[in-house]
């Protein structure tokens, strides 16, 4: 075993979400998998997720794009958090004030969240303007509080932001707060507009769009194992995959959770972590006795936890970090999400006691990882918490890679990472956590086998090289 085996590559292999099932016959699957790999570019981008592909199509449609964007994929093309979320596209109106003025300021924390609702209408833009085809449906959101503790959280955050001039497209449920969401235990709501998205679709509508302007390609199954400073071209980096090298001056990391795996650099600071979506089946009373849901929902007991991980025994919890492996579910999360939902939505019929066959449709299952702690989110380095942030921060992003400067863009300044925050924020890590991701499971090729080139490769010098690298930097 060699020191990267403990690094958090993707496993060749998730499990099939729901949506990624909805783009099967896409070309873009595949793409590249056997093409030969070309021994330079103008700009490389490592992960074809959202954020990848978004920063693809800025670069290729600004004034002066690159002549050539090469896309590097570790396994299918957005296979990702990007192909298997829970299709929410959920501008934070309120809530992340109070975390947001403890780690920035206050006026950075109004500042964010004015870039939230910026963003929800750049996506609505951009689906409308490519009529992307991806399910896009505005609608109502709720933040249910299903306890005192967390009402009284919500309550700090939102008063902050009222009194701050903002929050003003948001309603606040009291007395009919039960009613209004149809959660039982509801004890205050608050709602304003969002929408809901299949966002694998909505990804690949974006690498085609690339693809329709030209110099672009991807090349799937190709893994990034190590960024290297090249010896022969001064300024350059050598990116080795098992498929060969690949040279260019401009490297954009879009690996999300995995972004520890070549820059170490970021251990502890982004660190993956397994999160489940699942999809019911239709109520058992029926639609017409419980009809489907209209907005989309965050059920909290705390601010820290979404309903289905309430109640999580430590030890499974603290399983779920530095997990990489989302080629299976995890069985007690399945049935404490399942149970919850089912206290929660009485009406709806499902067993609160267990599962019956048919009402979870397990092949709907979707498992992942993410950047899901705070300390990913707010120093997220190539991945960026959330569909609708990545429409505001790419395109920054393909500025910057391109030579403008961070304050000449629109990313909200508390998220520039300058030397004096990574040392904060490494000071706030209570130590620095191994990164130990679980790689268990495989359908088509061994991790053995995926990292067997990395025996070949010669590790860079990271503190020294980390100094000169030009990587991408964004939310
Ligand atoms: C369960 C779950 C539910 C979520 N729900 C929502 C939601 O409802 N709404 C919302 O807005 N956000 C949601 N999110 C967050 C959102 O999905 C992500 O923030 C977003 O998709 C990140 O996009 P990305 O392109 O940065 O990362 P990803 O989509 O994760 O893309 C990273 C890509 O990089 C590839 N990669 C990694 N390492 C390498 C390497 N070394 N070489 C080559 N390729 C590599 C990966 O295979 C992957 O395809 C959810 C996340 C999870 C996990």
């Amino acid at each position: 075993m060699t020191e990267v085996d403990n690094r958090p590559f993707p496993v060749p292999m998730g499990v099939l979400s729901v949506w990624q099932r909805s783009t099967r016959d896409d070309p873009l699957v595949n793409m590249g998998k056997d093409d030969d790999l070309p021994d330079k570019a103008e700009v490389v981008i490592i992960g074809s997720g959202l954020c990848g592909a978004v920063t693809a199509l800025s670069l290729l449609t600004a004034e002066h794009p690159p002549k050539s964007v090469v896309v590097l994929e570790a396994r299918e093309a957005s296979s990702g958090a990007s192909g298997r979320n829970a299709g929410h596209c959920r501008p934070d109106a309120y809530r992340g004030y109070t975390a947001f003025s403890r780690k920035h300021s206050e006026q950075d924390a109004m500042e964010i969240l004015q870039s939230e609702r910026t963003v929800y209408e750049l996506v609505d833009a951009f689906v409308k303007k490519h009529n992307v085809e991806c399910e896009w449906t505005p609608r109502p959101t709720y933040d249910v509080c299903l306890s005192e503790e967390f009402k009284a959280y919500s309550n700090i955050a939102y008063d902050n932001v009222l009194k701050r001039g903002g929050a003003k497209e948001v309603a606040v449920h009291v007395e009919e707060a039960s009613s209004a969401t149809r959660v039982v235990d509801a004890v205050k709501a608050f709602e304003w507009p969002a929408a809901t998205l299949n966002p694998a679709k909505l990804c690949y509508a974006v690498h085609h769009l690339c693809l329709q302007k030209g110099g672009y390609s991807i090349f799937t199954h190709t893994p990034a194992l190590s960024v290297t400073a090249s010896t022969d071209f001064e300024g350059s980096w050598i990116v080795n995959t098992p498929r060969g090298s690949i040279r260019s001056r401009k490297i954009v990391h879009a690996t999300n959770a995995y972004a520890s795996a070549i820059l170490p650099e970021m251990e502890g600071l982004i660190t993956p972590t397994k999160a489940q979506a699942l999809k019911l089946s239709i109520p058992p009373v029926g639609l017409e006795t419980f009809p489907r849901l209209d907005a989309s929902y965050s059920l909290r007991y705390l601010p820290e936890h979404f309903y289905s991980v309430t109640g999580m025994p430590k030890a499974l919890h603290e399983s779920l970090i530095n997990n990489v492996d989302d080629s299976s579910p995890v069985d007690e999360i399945t049935v404490n999400a399942f149970s919850t939902f089912s206290k929660l939505f009485p009406q709806a019929g499902y067993d609160p006691a267990g599962m019956k066959p048919g009402q979870l449709r397990d092949k709907d299952v979707t498992a992942d990882c993410s950047q899901a702690d705070q300390k990913g989110f707010e120093y997220a380095w190539s991945g960026i918490i959330g569909v609708a942030r990545i429409f505001l921060c790419a395109p920054a992003l393909a500025r910057i890679v391109m030579g403008e400067p961070f304050e000449a863009t629109e990313i909200p300044k508390a998220f520039a990472i300058t030397d004096q925050r990574l040392k904060k924020l490494k000071n706030m890590l209570p130590q620095a956590p191994a990164a130990t991701p679980r790689v268990e499971k495989s359908t088509e090729i061994t991790l053995g086998e995926l990292q067997e080139p990395l025996a070949e490769v010669r590790l860079p010098s990271l503190t020294a090289e980390a100094e000169q690298r030009r990587v991408a930097v964004t939310a």
